[in-house]
Order: structure tokens, then sequence, then C-alpha cells
């Protein structure tokens, strides 16, 4: 993989552009992708962001989101657009299958693939340029880099400011993670110098929930959190019955593992939710403990050191009783708190 700078000469002239990013799309994911194509739409390229799947409510309020094409609803169309693309960006995923249907599309296409990331182990022999830094907050950071860097930084506008915000913010658990940087603030600080109006974001990602989800939220803290002390462990298992009962939207469970981390002494905190066709995954861990190997391990899965995610076919009951062998199987670095 070549430096992500070396894509700048190519970007002199107008190209065909595809901006994709992993199956269900959260805040960094989708903030990414359309920050990166309002950028490359100033320079004159022709630039359509195409999404695996469907996602959340909560990001409709990004400019231009409404351009965006839904894979699963219109392949066709969005076939046509990548066989003709010169080049894709793969945004805030590390390997092609984190695109699901996508997969074959993106492994055989004869465009210029160029990857922008900040997951471990990035998927080798398989784009041309780009970048891959665990060290980065977000992808939304990343794209930040990648304008400022650029020979068009003065194209930085409102409308990016807003889609990268939202990566930043959601990524960073509001800038409470250790990931947020100095360069983090400054960036935000600069953002914020191009009108940006954060508490409107907040608002529209955080404040905008059916009274159904939580009352979800509710019952899952009531009836569905089992909590191993001498672990520091914290496991919610959500039946699908449950998720039918309230009507649960795409979207409307994240953030819920983290809920089991504000008890004192937790350190491991996992969801595993019935969806149907799979059991997936969330895991999330303060200070040491590595959930990336741990979802790598145990749930054919993986992610950061701190947030990690997985899926399994086994039936809700298996996943959680591998779950609780598995926990066990890992006491010796649970049982400690170290910071
Ligand atoms: P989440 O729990 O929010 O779905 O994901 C947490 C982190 O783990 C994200 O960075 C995500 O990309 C990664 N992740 C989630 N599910 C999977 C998975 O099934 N496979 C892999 N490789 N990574 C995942
Ligand atoms: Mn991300």
């Amino acid at each position: 993989m070549q430096p992500i700078h070396n894509i700048y000469n190519q970007l002199a002239t107008p190209q065909k552009v595809v901006i994709t990013m992993h199956q269900k799309p959260d805040g960094d994911a989708m903030g990414s992708t359309l920050g990166l194509y309002h950028f490359l739409k100033q320079i004159g390229h022709t630039v359509t962001v195409i999404s695996p799947t469907n996602w959340a409510h909560f990001l409709n309020w990004m400019p231009d989101v409404a351009t965006v094409i839904d894979y699963e609803n219109k392949q066709a169309i969005a076939d046509e657009i990548i066989a003709a693309a010169d080049i894709i960006f793969c945004l805030d995923f590390n390997t092609l299958s984190r695109t699901k249907r996508m997969e074959p599309v993106l492994s055989n296409t004869n465009a210029t693939l160029v990857l922008i990331d900040h997951h471990r182990e990035p998927q080798q022999n398989t784009f041309t340029f780009g970048i891959s830094d665990t060290g980065k907050s977000s992808t939304c950071e990343m794209v930040y880099d990648f304008i400022m860097a650029s020979p068009w930084q003065q194209l930085i506008n409102n409308d990016i400011a807003q889609c990268l915000y939202a990566g930043v913010m959601t990524d960073t658990g509001s800038f409470r993670f250790p990931s947020t940087t100095a360069s983090v603030h400054k960036m935000v600080a600069h953002l914020k110098e191009l009108g940006l109006q954060h508490s409107t974001i907040h608002e529209a990602l955080f404040d905008n929930g059916t009274e159904n989800r939580l009352r979800f939220i509710g019952n899952v803290l009531s009836n569905r959190m089992q909590v191993f002390y001498e672990y520091n462990t914290a496991l919610i298992a959500i039946p699908q019955a449950d998720l039918i009962k309230f009507d649960i939207k795409t979207g409307d469970t994240e953030g819920l593992v983290n809920y089991p981390l504000s008890i004192e002494g937790i350190k491991f905190a996992s969801i595993i939710i019935d969806r149907g066709e799979e059991r997936k995954c969330s895991f999330r861990s303060k200070g040491a403990f590595d959930v990336n190997t741990f979802a790598r391990t145990y749930f054919n899965g993986g992610g950061h050191y701190n947030a990690a995610g997985g899926a399994t076919t086994d039936t809700l009951e298996k996943a959680v009783a591998d779950f609780i062998t598995a926990m066990k199987a890992n006491r010796e670095q649970l049982s400690t708190y170290t910071f």
C-alpha cells in the first residue's frame, strides 16, 4: 500500500469516485464518507457515496445524506456506478468482508482502491493507496488530516465540518476515550471556526429517539443484564422477541454496551443481540483488557483494543454459555482491575 498522499496527483484531474464504508454505518462511517464527498465534489470530481446496508435514522440530518445509495436496496444502480469508477475510497473498515454483499464487487474492481481507516490489521494486497492508523480517534479525524495536507485545504467548509464532527464525537464517546488527543481538540477548534454548531449535532444524534427505545433500554437494564463481579465483567443478552416487542430499528441498540461500564469495578462489558439471521456481539473494555483479541478468538470478529465486535450463528443460549466459558478462561486478566 502506497502512502495516501500519493493519490493527490490523480485527484488533480476530474475522476469518477465512489466512497464506501462498513455495513450498518455509524456516525464515524457516515460522517467520514460524507465529509470526504463534500470535499471531493468541490474539486470537480463525480462522487457517489454507497453504503452496504441501511443506517440509523439519527444520521439523516447530515448534509446530502439523501444522495447516499443503500446497496441492498439499489444494487443494480450501485453496481453500474462501481463498474464505471476510477477510484473507490474505503472508509472506516479494514477488510472488504465488512462491506457484506459488496465484497465480491470490490474484490473484482479495476478501480484504484484507497483505504482510510483506524482499525487493526488492514487486509493485505487489497488497497493501492491508503493509511491505516490505530492511533487515530476516528476515520473522520483522518479525513480531516487528508484534506488539510492536500493542495485543496482551503475548500474545507461547514458542511464538511458537520459531517466530520459527528464521527470524531461519536468515536471518542463525546471526547472521553483515551484516543482523544490534543490533535482532536485542535481539529474541533478549527471546525468551530468554520461555523460548526456542535450542540445541534449532539441533539440530532442523541436526543432523537422514540419512547419505545427508552422503555426498551429500561427493560434491558432491568431484565437482560448479568454482572459477574469476580470477573469485573457484565453481559447483556437480548432475545429477538424484545426487538420486535419494542419495535427496535437499526441504530437503536447503539451505545447500549457501554452502560455496564458505569458500574464501579466493571472493566469488561459485552452485549449479544439476537438479530434473527445471526447473534451480533459487541465488546467494550476499560484499561488493560484486549477485546480485539477476545472478539477474534471467540466470536469471529475484531476491532480495537477497547472496542470490538463479532457474530455467531449459534443460538443466543449457546452464545451466552460460550461467552461465560471464554470469560472464565480469561480470569487472570479480568480479575485484576488496573488502569
Ligand atoms: P460495534 O460494537 O460498535 O459494532 O463495533 C466496535 C468495533 O468493532 C468497531 O470498530 C467495528 O468496526 C468492530 N467490529 C464490530 N463488529 C465486527 C465484526 O463482526 N468483525 C470485525 N472484524 N470487526 C467488528
Ligand atoms: Mn470509526
